[in-house]
């Protein structure tokens, strides 16, 4: 059983290689979501402190050790962090459920597998190759050159905060770019231990930066910040837009990962089961604080009583408690604005004319009092075109959608803004292999929900993105392509005019 220290941890800023409080030592606490009490305190960093980073990753891109690093030896480092990510990751898995709340048997998951992107894109470090152009022109040679962008600043949620971070920092690190950090202002401290990690391994100062802040200030100098080439963001949908905005300011390269509302689609030849732990994993897990959450549930109408009744049992069953506990199934919500939020899209979806069939109020009593949890939520009778079936809740509150047939079912799945994720339960095969072709989603499940792989790239359509993590593409996101032409002939032609081949 997990102890939690009564000790509250202070953390600083990591900048150019050095340990230090934010300039004018201003800090803010960090809450334990399932005792309500201070654990620690992390340093408000300034827009100077922002500046200071921005130059210190810029200085480390452009002279130094890391600047003149063969790939092989960027790839190097990366293998070396893995190993130490290995070694540490139950510390980064209790850290995590400290500051988010989530399910230690989750976040020790995440953690153990987080070195397979050190691993995975060390590996590609040395593997991206130019290529020479069959061009067209006597004389003339081509060529085309990947080369890293520059400073980038990645910006992270608190659902799963090192995961989301590294899905970022491995690919970028990988292609030669130095990293300015800044990890949600409700879960910095697994950042800030990375960090020492990545000094353990022995990248050099500059090359990673962590600043810890508020979005309205910290993140909003960095996205402004004239040194920084590239932004990875992943968040909300209101901080995306601002961050989108900020960039088009100076034509930023920029990549948003952003919410969602995806249907969970189970027809009647689905093994129903499974769908039902489909449906749970899909809205429960995680108390639904997950972006690809299966908020909305379509459920063909031949099966909808029999699969709702049997849901309700399962999902009512599940145990809310200590997440630290391996016994327990749905932790606290993570933070109170987050636990009001949610409070008022069950009043809305009342209001709406939806039926509450489980749920559908604050959970309180035995060891709950500290934190804040909501019950299991399910409503059915919701029409896709309610407030409940159309924004993000970002918790355990799930909409279920009749459908009669699969057009239906096409038809609703893609009425949304968002386009983040599916999932298909069925085990008739030709429907499983046209329904992904015809869902509007960056990933579709087939009898299965939320795996995730750094093999796999993950994204959103519409509303709830732009650009790709993981998988060999994600290195390209930050790499400029660069074309050199290479005249092997005496005597240039007329100067004034452009010479294309053919045209004379
Ligand atoms: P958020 O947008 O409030 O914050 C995300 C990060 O952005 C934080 O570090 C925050 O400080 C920073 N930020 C906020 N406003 C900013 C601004 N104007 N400029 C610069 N930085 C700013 O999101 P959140 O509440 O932490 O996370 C929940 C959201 O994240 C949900 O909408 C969820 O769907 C989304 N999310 C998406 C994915 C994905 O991969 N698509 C994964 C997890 C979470």
């Amino acid at each position: 059983m997990y102890e939690r220290s009564e000790t509250v941890e202070t953390w600083a800023l990591y900048l150019d290689g050095q340990w230090r409080a934010a300039t004018g030592n201003g800090y803010f606490d960090s809450i334990d979501p399932f005792t309500g009490k201070v654990w620690s305190r992390v340093p408000r960093a300034t827009p100077e402190d922002v500046d200071l980073a921005v130059r210190a990753a810029h200085q480390a891109f452009t002279s130094g050790p890391w600047a003149s690093m063969t790939p092989t030896q960027r790839g190097r480092l990366l293998y070396k962090l893995g190993d130490l990510v290995a070694m540490h990751a139950e510390k980064l898995g209790e850290l995590e459920v400290r500051d988010n709340g989530k399910l230690l048997t989750e976040m020790l998951g995440q953690m153990r597998y987080l070195p397979e992107w050190f691993y995975y894109y060390g590996g590609l470090a040395d593997k991206v190759e130019g290529s020479v152009t069959p061009i067209e022109r006597p004389g003339m040679m081509h060529y085309i050159r990947y080369e890293p962008v520059g400073v980038v600043a990645a910006i992270s949620p608190w659902n799963s905060p090192l995961v989301l971070t590294v899905w970022k920092l491995a690919p970028a690190l990988a292609a030669g770019n130095t990293v300015v950090v800044k990890p949600s202002e409700y879960s910095s401290a697994s950042m800030l231990y990375l960090a020492r990690l990545f000094e353990a391994a022995g990248f050099p100062p500059g090359v990673v930066n962590v600043i810890t802040g508020v979005g309205s200030e910290t993140g909003e100098a960095l996205v402004n910040h004239p040194l920084v080439e590239r932004i990875a963001f992943t968040g909300g949908e209101s901080g995306g837009r601002a961050v989108y905005q900020a960039a088009a300011k100076s034509f930023k390269r920029v990549s948003l990962e952003l919410g969602g509302k995806s249907p969970n689609i189970v027809f009647d030849d689905a093994d129903l089961d499974d769908a039902v732990k489909g449906a749970v994993a899909g809205i429960f897990a995680a108390a639904g604080q997950s972006c690809m959450a299966g908020s909305r549930l379509l459920v063909q109408e031949s099966i909808h009583d029999a699969f709702v009744e049997k849901l309700v049992a399962f999902a009512g069953s599940a145990k809310l408690g200590d997440p630290m506990r391996s016994d327990t199934d749905i932790g606290p919500i993570a933070t109170p604005p987050q636990f009001e939020k949610i409070l008022n899209y069950i009043a809305i979806a009342k209001d709406e004319g939806a039926t509450c069939v489980l749920g559908g109020e604050q959970a309180s009593g035995r060891d709950l009092d500290g934190g804040l949890f909501i019950k299991p939520t399910i409503f059915t009778n919701v029409n896709n075109r309610m407030r409940i079936a159309q924004e993000e809740v970002f918790g355990p509150v799930l909409s279920i959608i009749r459908f009669k047939t699969e057009d239906e079912a096409v038809q609703i799945a893609n009425d949304t803004l968002y386009g983040l994720a599916a999932g298909v339960w069925t085990q008739n095969l030709a429907r499983a292999i046209n329904l992904p072709a015809r869902l509007k989603a960056g990933t579709v499940w087939v009898n299965a929900y939320r795996v995730v792989s750094y093999l796999a790239p993950f994204g959103g359509f519409k509303n709830s993105g732009i650009g790709r993590e993981n998988g060999k593409e994600a290195i390209r996101e930050y790499l400029e392509a660069k074309s050199v032409f290479l005249n092997t002939e005496r005597g240039v032609p007329s100067p004034f005019v452009m010479r294309l081949p053919g045209v004379h």
